[in-house]
């Protein structure tokens, strides 16, 4: 008998017949003997209502308030779930994240957990009931609603598991787990058995979205099993997202492609070479809360660099608009920037300890003619930001040419 955590993304719960389906997956478990506490999130699109409604009262919404009533989407999905599992004839109870007490700091829209009170939840598990829990929520030590940020149910899952020491956390969604990359670009990627949790905080970070990133670094911490999982199917194992040191199996040298075209490239022209000048460009852009990714900065003969970053391109038009004054006050020749890149990703922990994956990187890409306007490489993964329009034929064939196709 073991302890299990499962965690049911918004499609999963979708519907009335999807809850009840989830009820009859939750019995199945609950038959083999296991414990199971189950988190849900809101049922898919409503998070997005809620939060539509409150923009129509204000266009920035009071983040308190938001919070008190963004985070009623769950609470309906927990009491159609714990009604569903009662309909199946287990013992169910559901509860809010302030009625387990899973408390967090009182940073609304955004909050982090700082404890868990899992003892109300002992009982009932003792009791023989499945417990219910209300994913993305928690209240502060003053007794305020908080929501952990959007995919944050992800998160109370795994916090829970981290909590109740359970044996694993599963995470059911609407793939049946991790692949090697966006099956809808290449029809061939495989889903991948295991990966390692750096290797799924690239991949997560570069835009494969099966999990929030938080929850990922928070399994990593707290050394949960997590496990990514479809819904919609009876069988399979999904995918096991591992620790590295405890691989006793050949890994793979390459787990992935990712790829991102979520970014926009900024490059300031014929800056003086003197120190402090990177400071000068990137703090006032740090101060307008704008995240820089990849930098690329070297100097000519001529005493001069160009200054190349990359920014989200939500913040695209920000970063100009700061970039303005801090161009003229430092007496560079101008920028030119542009928005229609992908930055495109070769993730492998394997990396480690194989030389040659670069070269073989750049000379695929340069065999379809595929410009590579900046690199940045990593431990485990290297980066290449080239034309937007190449995007889908430079994973291609990065894919193929690591052989990511074939069953390892
Ligand atoms: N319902 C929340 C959202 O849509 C939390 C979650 O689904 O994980 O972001
Ligand atoms: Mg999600």
């Amino acid at each position: 008998m073991a302890l299990i955590v499962q965690k049911y993304g918004g499609t999963s719960v979708g519907s009335p017949e999807r809850i009840e389906n989830v009820a009859r997956r939750v019995a199945r478990w609950h038959a083999r003997g296991h414990q199971l506490v189950v988190v849900v999130s809101a049922m898919s699109g409503e998070t997005n209502r809620l939060i539509a409604l409150a923009k129509e009262i204000q266009e920035q919404p009071d983040p308190r308030e938001l919070d008190v009533m963004v985070s009623t989407g769950e609470q309906v999905t927990i009491g159609l779930l714990a009604m569903a599992l009662k309909k199946v004839g287990l013992k169910a109870r559901s509860y809010t994240g302030a009625q387990v007490k899973i408390i967090t700091d009182s940073a609304f829209t955004k909050a982090r957990i700082l404890k868990i009170d899992e003892e109300r939840l002992r009982a009932d598990l003792d009791d023989g009931c499945v417990v219910v829990v209300a994913g993305f929520q928690g209240v502060d030590e003053h007794g305020n609603i908080t929501t952990l940020g959007r995919g944050g149910s992800d998160t109370t899952g795994v916090a829970l598991a981290a909590a109740l020491k359970a044996e694993e956390c599963q995470i059911y969604t609407d793939v049946d787990g991790v692949y090697t990359t966006d099956p809808r670009i290449v029809p061939e990627a495989r889903r991948l058995k295991t990966i390692t949790f750096e290797e799924m905080l690239e991949m997560a970070s570069l835009g494969s979205r099966v999990l929030q990133i938080r929850s990922v670094e928070f399994a990593g911490k707290y050394k949960v099993r997590l496990r990514v999982l479809s819904s919609f199917e009876d069988e399979g194992d999904g995918t096991l997202i591992t620790f590295e040191e405890d691989e006793n199996m050949e890994q793979a040298i390459i787990s992935g492609i990712a790829f991102n075209r979520d970014e926009a490239k900024i490059t300031i022209l014929g800056v003086p070479d003197r120190p402090g000048i990177a400071y000068q460009i990137l703090g006032p852009i740090g101060d307008a809360n704008v995240d820089v990714d990849m930098i690329v900065q070297n100097v000519g003969y001529d005493g001069l660099t160009d200054f190349s970053f990359t920014v989200h391109r939500n913040d695209y038009q920000k970063t100009l608009k700061t970039l303005e004054p801090v161009v003229k006050h430092i007496q560079a020749r101008g920028i030119i920037s542009g928005d229609k890149i992908a930055k495109v990703s070769v993730v492998g922990v394997g990396m480690r300890s194989h030389a040659g994956i670069a070269s073989t990187a750049f000379r695929t890409l340069a065999e379809e003619g595929i410009n590579i306007e900046m690199i940045s490489t990593s431990e485990i993964k290297i980066s290449v930001v080239i034309d937007e329009k190449y995007t889908e034929l430079a994973v291609r064939v990065l894919h193929k040419a690591f052989n990511l196709d074939q069953a390892s």
